[in-house]
């Protein structure tokens, strides 16, 4: 028997217990005389000890040769320690080992397997077997389990039940880049594999699995940032005989659930905000609702008085903040340095101080004398004390813009506090957005979201007008989930594939399957779609959702560790029917 504990388990009950605990050597200490060794495994640290003088000399060598990160097993005596570590659990006791087995021998590892490690992100990518042995790993891991345990028992608990969807799949055009995988018993052909199982969840809604769920890699050959992985997970859902608000009191429970079993925090209310408010006051549809300053528009109030940059602007619109009056012009000129940085795209940035003596002035008193600068504080509400930021120019970019300095304050007056959870619904998204440079109208969702039913007449002569019965689930300005209510009426569905400019052949072509399920008595459904590798990483604290995927992928979509994708042979290659012709 390699062990009669674990690491993580013996306390000041156990003394004078004889145990066996096996692990990897995470600390020596040899002070001359004594020698003790931290024990790690998966559940904790237990401290060994070795006495010159009472342990035999023949063990006393054996343990000169370990090194860190060995394998090893020991047996002894649970002994109350003198110098207690009230830090963790087994911190009152150590072993006395009499008898010590070396399972195996490590290199010394690249870098500590310390919370505080020394090695950096490339060094942990290449080793993250080694990563994960450190604690700050595991408890990530240890989330992520948790999280899906929970998500599974509240679904299960009201009757959804996990059905597969397959990894090899057709592509389809919509969305974003298929991987796509060759076929060797159907030479020049490919499957792709899942963006989402949108087509197979909406498939069981027909065959009558009305509450499905599953948790599920997803694929997207899309370029990578912080929270995009190429291979993702989603806890994905779909019901039938439902309406919007189904949905998302349904879903509510689970987000409630999580939190309050996996965080204990009770979250009181899941307020809703339409698409066209979150524009409004957040200039973006993924608002951190943690904070006030809320958008306010000052085109009436502003224009005709001589100033061209407001005189000519599609919007000008700001926020206040609240006891900023006394920033300094170093302050304030970080604030325009800050908007004027390429990714936040503003020209420039104007303020008004409304000073605590109840004065005003401004970066534009030459246009603006107190009593119009009056006007803008009404506007604002504001108060004395508080700091008003201005933007103009085109609406979208200025939103944008504003959006960015929204947040960008919000961290300086530290009002996007960690564990405050701010969950919002965002409702009422247009059904289709039009891009430029195509010349032609994108689903907004994807193109299996029905449109209001009172706007389904506007699909021919205003198809931008129309809105989707679309949501998303934005918490603290994370999108953590998002979906729609499908159209479920074949016709319905063929006018879309129009609008989206597929023509009849081509709708066929690719979703001929569906069209044709549509045949066979669809039923009304809909569902929603939550990135799980995002909520995990909301759970726990940190940005990046690669701290909670067991083996990541870097920036560029490479896996580090085994070094993939990589080059295939040429025998691989020719029984694929594959040439490769690099440019
Ligand atoms: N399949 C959608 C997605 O992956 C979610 C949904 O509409 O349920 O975004």
């Amino acid at each position: 028997m390699y062990r009669t504990h674990t690491c993580g388990e013996l306390n000041i009950k156990n003394v004078n217990d004889r145990v066996t605990i096996s692990g990897w050597i995470q600390r020596i200490r040899d002070k001359g005389g004594m020698i003790w060794i931290d024990l790690r495994d998966r559940y904790g640290i237990t401290q060994l000890v070795f006495e010159e003088g009472s342990t035999s000399t023949e063990l006393i060598l054996k343990v000169k040769e370990l090194g860190r990160e060995f394998v090893i097993q020991a047996t002894g005596n649970v002994i109350e320690r003198i110098s207690k570590n009230p830090n963790i659990p087994t911190g009152e006791i150590e072993i006395k080992v009499d008898t010590l087995n070396i399972l195996n021998k490590s290199e010394l590892p690249p870098f500590t397997i310390e919370d505080n490690t020394d090695g950096g992100e490339e060094l942990r990518a290449k080793y993250r077997y080694l990563d994960l042995r450190r604690n700050v790993v595991k408890k990530a891991m240890e989330l992520r389990h948790r999280l899906a345990i929970e998500t599974r028992n509240y679904l299960d608990s009201i009757h959804f039940i996990e059905i597969e969807t397959p990894c090899l799949i057709r592509s389809t055009p919509e969305g974003a880049r298929d991987f796509v995988v060759p076929s060797r018993m159907n030479p020049g052909e490919f499957y792709a594999l899942p963006q989402s199982p949108q087509n197979f969840k909406q498939l069981l809604m027909i065959a009558g699995y009305d509450k499905y769920y599953q948790i599920v890699r997803c694929f997207r050959d899309e370029d990578l940032r912080a929270d995009r992985q190429p291979e993702f997970t989603q806890i994905d859902c779909e019901m039938s005989f439902v309406e919007q608000e189904d949905i998302l009191n349904t879903f509510e429970g689970l987000i409630k659930h999580l939190f309050k079993r996996v965080k204990d925090v009770e979250i009181s209310s899941l307020p809703r905000i339409t698409f066209a408010d979150a524009m409004k006051y957040y200039g973006s549809d993924k608002p951190d609702i943690r904070f006030g300053m809320k958008f306010v528009e000052l085109n009436e109030v502003v224009k005709g008085k001589g100033f061209k940059v407001f005189d000519d602007a599609e919007t000008v619109v700001g926020i206040c903040a609240a006891g900023c009056s006394e920033y300094s012009r170093k302050q304030t000129d970080e604030l325009t340095e800050f908007v004027k940085k390429p990714q936040v795209g503003a020209s420039g940035l104007i303020y008004v101080k409304y000073n605590t003596d109840d004065t005003l002035n401004s970066s534009v008193d030459k246009f603006y004398n107190e009593e119009e600068l009056k006007k803008w504080t009404t506007a604002f509400e504001a108060k004395p004390g508080d700091l008003m930021l201005v933007l103009a120019g085109p609406k979208e970019k200025t939103q944008k813009a504003l959006c960015e300095l929204r947040l960008e304050m919000g961290n300086r007056l530290g009002l996007r506090k960690p564990d405050v959870f701010m969950p919002v619904w965002v409702v009422d998204f247009p059904l289709l957005e039009w891009d430029e440079e195509t010349k032609r109208y994108y689903a907004k969702h994807h193109p299996f979201t029905a449109p209001k039913p009172e706007h389904i007449l506007l699909l021919d002569n205003n198809p931008g007008s129309v809105h989707a019965n679309a949501y998303d689930l934005v918490i603290n300005g994370v999108e953590i989930g998002g979906g729609s209510i499908r159209i479920f009426d074949r016709d319905l569905q063929k006018k879309m594939f129009h609008v989206l400019g597929f023509r009849d052949e081509e709708a066929e072509h690719q979703f001929g399957f569906l069209m044709n399920a549509f045949k066979f008595g669809a039923p009304p459904h809909g569902g929603i779609a939550f990135g799980f590798d995002r909520l995990c990483s909301l759970f726990g604290g940190t940005e990046s959702i690669r701290d909670y995927i067991a083996f990541p992928k870097n920036n560029s979509g490479r896996d580090m560790m085994s070094d993939s994708p990589s080059k295939i042979s040429e025998a691989q290659l020719k029984e694929l029917n594959i040439q490769i012709k690099l440019q």
